[in-house]
This record gives C-alpha cells, sequence and structure tokens, in this order.
C-alpha cells in the first residue's frame, strides 16, 4: 500500500482492478445506476478476455439480471445443455450415476454452455458502450491509501523496466488512479485481494480460503463423437483416494470439447502433478475416444476457489471491497462461480451508487456484505457448505457422505455435520517426500498427451523476457535447502507451465525460474509448502493470450 507521491495521478469515481465477470458486471450496473459517474476498469491482459479461463456451464441467473434479454441482445452464448452425466471412473471402466441420485445441487438445468473470455469481450462492449472506460494491458500492482490508511484507488505498473529494475527506452511509469471507491474483480487469488485480506484482516474468523487448479484444453473433435449441449462431469480416475477433484467434457458448438481436470490443491503427496494427472485422464478410455482423430486447439490453467460458505471473508474494507472470486462464491459440488461473480458485482455497485449519491468516499460499505449475500449466493452456498471439508477429510470415501449432507439439506434443510470448518491452507497439507509414494508418470504420445511446452505454446503467451521476474522468492535459498530435501521441492510438479526448475550447476542442484511460461494461475503462490513465492502481476499485457477460453 502506498501513497502516489510524484507520479502522474488521474482521478474517477469508482476504479474496478479486473475485467473478468465480477469487475464488467461491477461497472454495468453502475453506469446502469448513475450513468454519470466515472467508472474505469484495469485489465492486465493485452485484450479483455485473454486471461480468462473457465469451465464454462453457465447458470444464467446473474446475467438475467444484469442485463435481461442478454441472448437476443447478441450475447455470444454457445448451446442449451441438453444431457448432464455423473460419472465414476476406474483406471479401465465407466460407470453413470443414475440422475436420480444426483443431489439437486449438483444438476445444471437451465444452464448454457459457454466461452468466457468470448461473454467477457462482449460484457466489456456493454460496459463501454455505457461509457465505462476499460483499460486491457494496464495491471494494478499497488493500492493507493490516504493519510487515514484507507484505500483511495490504485497503482498500475510500470511499463518498460528491464530484468534488473532499470529504465528501458521508452519507459513510462505507473499512475495512481484515484477513486472514492475501489472494487478488486482479481479472481481467485489476486494479488491485491491477497494483501488486503491480510492488511485488513479480512479473513478473521473465518476458514482458510481452499483452491483448486483447472487445467483445460479445447478439441475438435469428428462431428460422429460430438453431441451439442452435452455436459459430462467425472470422479475417480485418475485421481487417487486421497485427492480432490474431478475431470469436464462439455460439447460446445463447431465440434469443439471443453476438456478439463480440476485437482484440489490440498493434495498431499509432493510428486502428484496435476498436469500429468490431467494427461492421464485424457488417457482414459472414454476420453480417449473423444479425441485420438481430433485436434488439441488451445491449453491454459487457472486455479479457482472451492472454500465456499466457510471461507467467504469480509468483503468491505476502507475505501472499496472484494467481489467475485477474488472473495470466493465458487459453488463447488456445482462447479460453477461465474453467476455468483456477475451476482456480486451487482450488490456491490448498488452499495457502491447509493453510498455516492449520498456524497460519502472512501468509508467501509457496512451495507455491502449483506446485500452481496442477499443475490442467492448465502442462499445457494450454505446448504452445500459441508461438500468440500467432506472431500478433504474423508477423500472419494467422503463423497458418500457429502451426497448424503446434500440430499439432507435438499429435503430437509438441514445437515446433519452442522457446519464443518477447513482445517489447514492448502500449502500446509503437503505430506513429506518420504511419507508418500512416489508418483510415475508416462511420457507423452504428443497426439492426446503432451509435454508442457508443447501445451504452453497453445497459451499463446507473450512476454518481453527483459522486465523484473514476477515470481518472488521471499528467500532464494528456500527451494534448495529446505524444500528439496523435504518435499523434492514441488514446484516444477505442480506448476503447469514449466516454470519452475531444478537443474544442476557445477554438481549442485540449482533452482531456475522461467517466468515468460507463466500463465498467471496463481498455484505457486497458494501450493508453495514455505509459502515463499509470491505472485505479482508482471507488466501489463504479459501472459498467455487465451482466445475462447
Ligand atoms: C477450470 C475452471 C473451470 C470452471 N468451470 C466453471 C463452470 O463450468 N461454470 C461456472 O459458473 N464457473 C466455472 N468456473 C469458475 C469461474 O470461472 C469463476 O467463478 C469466475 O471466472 C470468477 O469471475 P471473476 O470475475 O471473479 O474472476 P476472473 O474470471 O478470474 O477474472 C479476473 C480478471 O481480473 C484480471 N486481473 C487479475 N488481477 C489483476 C490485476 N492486479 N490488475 C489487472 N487485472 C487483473 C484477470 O486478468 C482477469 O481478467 C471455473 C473455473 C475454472 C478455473
Ligand atoms: S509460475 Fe505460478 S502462476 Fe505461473 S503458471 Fe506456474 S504455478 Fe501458475
Amino acid at each position: 500500500m502506498a501513497a502516489a507521491q510524484d507520479r502522474e495521478t488521474l482521478s474517477t469515481d469508482v476504479v474496478i482492478v479486473g475485467a473478468g465477470p465480477a469487475g464488467l458486471a461491477a461497472a454495468i450496473r453502475l453506469k446502469q445506476q448513475a450513468p454519470g459517474l466515472g467508472v474505469t476498469v484495469v485489465e492486465k491482459a493485452a485484450a479483455v478476455g485473454g486471461h480468462i479461463l473457465s469451465g464454462a456451464v453457465m447458470n444464467p441467473a446473474g446475467l438475467d439480471r444484469l442485463i435481461p434479454g442478454w441472448r437476443q441482445q447478441g450475447a455470444p452464448s454457445g448451446p442449451a445443455v441438453t444431457s448432464d452425466r455423473m460419472h465414476f471412473l476406474t483406471a479401465k471402466h465407466d460407470f453413470v450415476a443414475p440422475s436420480a441420485l444426483l443431489p439437486p445441487q449438483m444438476k445444471t438445468e437451465g444452464t448454457v454452455i459457454v466461452s468466457l473470455g468470448a461473454l467477457c469481450q462482449w460484457l466489456a462492449q456493454q460496459a463501454e458502450a455505457l461509457g465505462v472506460e476499460i483499460y486491457p494491458g494496464t495491471a494494478a500492482v499497488d493500492l493507493l491509501t490516504d493519510a487515514d490508511g484507507r484505500v483511495a484507488g490504485i497503482i498500475t505498473g510500470d511499463l518498460g523496466r528491464d530484468r534488473r529494475g532499470g529504465e528501458k527506452p521508452g519507459f513510462a511509469r505507473g499512475i495512481a488512479l484515484a477513486a472514492r471507491y475501489t472494487l478488486i474483480a482479481e479472481g481467485a487469488r489476486g494479488s491485491l485481494a491477497k494483501r488486503l485480506i491480510a492488511d485488513f484482516g479480512l479473513d478473521a474468523g473465518k476458514s482458510p480460503q481452499k483452491f483448486g487448479l483447472g487445467i483445460k484444453e479445447i478439441w475438435e473433435i469428428p462431428e460422429s463423437l460430438h453431441e451439442e449441449g452435452r455436459v459430462d462431469h467425472y470422479l475417480g480416475f485418475p485421481l487417487d483416494l486421497g485427492t480432490g477433484g474431478g475431470g469436464f467434457c462439455y460439447h460446445a458448438g463447431n465440434r469443439r470439447i471443453y476438456l478439463g481436470l480440476v485437482v484440489h490443491l490440498d493434495y498431499k503427496n509432493p510428486t502428484l502433478s496435476p498436469f500429468d494427472e490431467f494427461q492421464r485422464f485424457k488417457q482414459h478410455p472414454s476420453i480417449v475416444r473423444l479425441i485420438e482423430h481430433g485436434r488439441r486447439l488451445s491449453y491454459g490453467a487457472r486455479s479457482l476457489t472451492s472454500g465456499g460458505w466457510q471461507s467467504i471473508p469480509d468483503l468491505a474494507f476502507p475505501g472499496g471491497a472484494l467481489i467475485g472470486c477474488a472473495a470466493g462464491f465458487m459453488n463447488v459440488p456445482a462447479l460453477k462461480g461465474i453467476h455468483n461473480a456477475i451476482r456480486s458485482g451487482i450488490a456491490a455497485a448498488e452499495s457502491v451508487a447509493a453510498a455516492i449519491s449520498a456524497g460519502r468516499a472512501g468509508d467501509r460499505l457496512d451495507d455491502l456484505q449483506q446485500r452481496v449475500l442477499a443475490t442467492g449466493i448465502e442462499a445457494e452456498l450454505f446448504p452445500v457448505r459441508n461438500a468440500k471439508p467432506l472431500l478433504s477429510r474423508f477423500g472419494l470415501i467422503g463423497l458418500g457422505f457429502a451426497g448424503l449432507d446434500l440430499w439432507s439439506n435438499a429435503l430437509l434443510k438441514v445437515s446433519p455435520f452442522g457446519t464443518l470448518k477447513h482445517r489447514k491452507a492448502d500449502y500446509a497439507a503437503l505430506r513429506h517426500l518420504a511419507d508418500e509414494p512416489a508418483k510415475r508418470y508416462p511420457r507423452p504420445d504428443g497426439r492426446t498427451t503432451f509435454d508442457r511446452a508443447a501445451s504452453v505454446f497453445l497459451a499463446n503467451i507473450a512476454h518481453d523476457e527483459d522486465q523484473p521476474v514476477h515470481l518472488k522468492l521471499a528467500d532464494p535459498k528456500v527451494p534448495i535447502e529446505e524444500n528439496l530435501p523435504v518435499y523434492g521441492e514441488p514446484a516444477p510438479l505442480y506448476c503447469p507451465a514449466g516454470v519452475y526448475e531444478v537443474a544442476e550447476a557445477g554438481g549442485a542442484p540449482v533452482f531456475r525460474i522461467h517466468p515468460a511460461n507463466c500463465v498467471h494461475c496463481k498455484t505457486c503462490d497458494i501450493k508453495d509448502p514455505a509459502q515463499n513465492i509470491t505472485w505479482v502481476p508482471p507488466e501489463g499485457g504479459s501472459g498467455p493470450n487465451y482466445s475462447g477460453m
């Protein structure tokens, strides 16, 4: 947190960090409520949507509230979901759960398959038509604070620093963007959100936030295998009994499937590699048959929140609020967060607009939390609150308990388990190397399974190598001196993009970082067992350029 000092300072009424569904919904609602307000959105991707990665089967409840008639207005929606199956996989077999057994909270009726990146581009156009100013290629790297320590806007990143921090030709210093209120819509594990939560104690009395890493590919498959609108979710293989998560396959339009695996980041085995688990998932007979004659079009990865109800922090801080997955409104059993991100953006915008019209600025918006939760978020997340803790405690066996709990909530509105807490943060779940069996993964076949380098190529990364490293080690000795002997240094395994490497130099191990590969998933910031790695935004416009994710 910093003062503007001698930076150029621009002013607006509301600044929003992040052009995802939460940030864009807030921007649109602010203008719908008070067209005269100055609303500015900054987005670190080179273009809106470039860093957006989701499944995605969308519950339209959020968008219906924000822009009624969005379909008729040309929003880029994919097919409506026509069928929805939950599978349990063993290494060779595939058992489909009878639909009647599935708790209603996990069903996808009325939902639609979307590319969230494309939807965000359309939302950005709607926002701009209302007068919102959107600045892509602009990372918010710090919070502007006033003399009383209240948040008073943001500071954007410098452009044109070299690797050592020196100024290159064309250097442009980041500016201060002062605002009456600041909304943080950075998505899961936001870098500013992390600092705000710590500095203002927003998580006091809450369970630690939990996360998953989602890895996704888009494939074009033969017409004969494609069933537009079909949705499949998979539990079991390839994940072992103690590891949470599951696969998904959504049949979008144009012979495309959205194929992915989410691995909960409270996994215990330090030799587990989510990237390689995803390759194994694609080798299952039910999946490989779809893609063996197909063509892989895109690759990407992003973390998601999975703490749910127990982990929602206080949203408001003096001068602004957290919205969307920066706070964490993901419904884990349903694997849906887009509608709640939009709902939270709408409610926060209404709270901010009311405060500004009453002449207020920079204070804590006391009504905001209740407004956000009353949008349907509490009604949805409270009844599913025990699903994730039961999975964390009992692994796959916890699925049975979670099913019982969900049904009990659906039918009787009570939970036999009360409200279970999340016991520890994800990084603390890792066990020592000596206590876990070493996992070995097969070599990729180059047809359906791939290595990290070939995959990252499909994320279309743009990253000037000559800029300061954005993966900050609090202590550069920790990876080799502490993590390596105890955990085998898990960073090269949990990173889905090949950023980290343990190499050898002069007969001794060395830890190397290749920042140009980073896809901004934030897993290292979450999972490093020593909490020694801090992810900060690189120069604006760096990172993946996803199209259609
Ligand atoms: C693999 C996967 C599958 C999923 N499947 C589904 C699904 O099927 N259905 C569903 O409803 N939900 C799904 N979700 C969850 C859903 O994607 C999220 O709930 C939703 O995207 C959250 O929206 P958001 O606006 O809060 O954050 P995001 O969508 O993450 O958007 C945040 C934006 O802020 C930008 N940003 C971040 N930090 C900064 C900064 N400091 N400066 C400038 N810009 C910044 C980012 O670049 C990004 O554009 C899935 C998520 C994942 C990862
Ligand atoms: S370096 Fe960190 S944020 Fe970047 S891709 Fe790897 S794990 Fe994700």
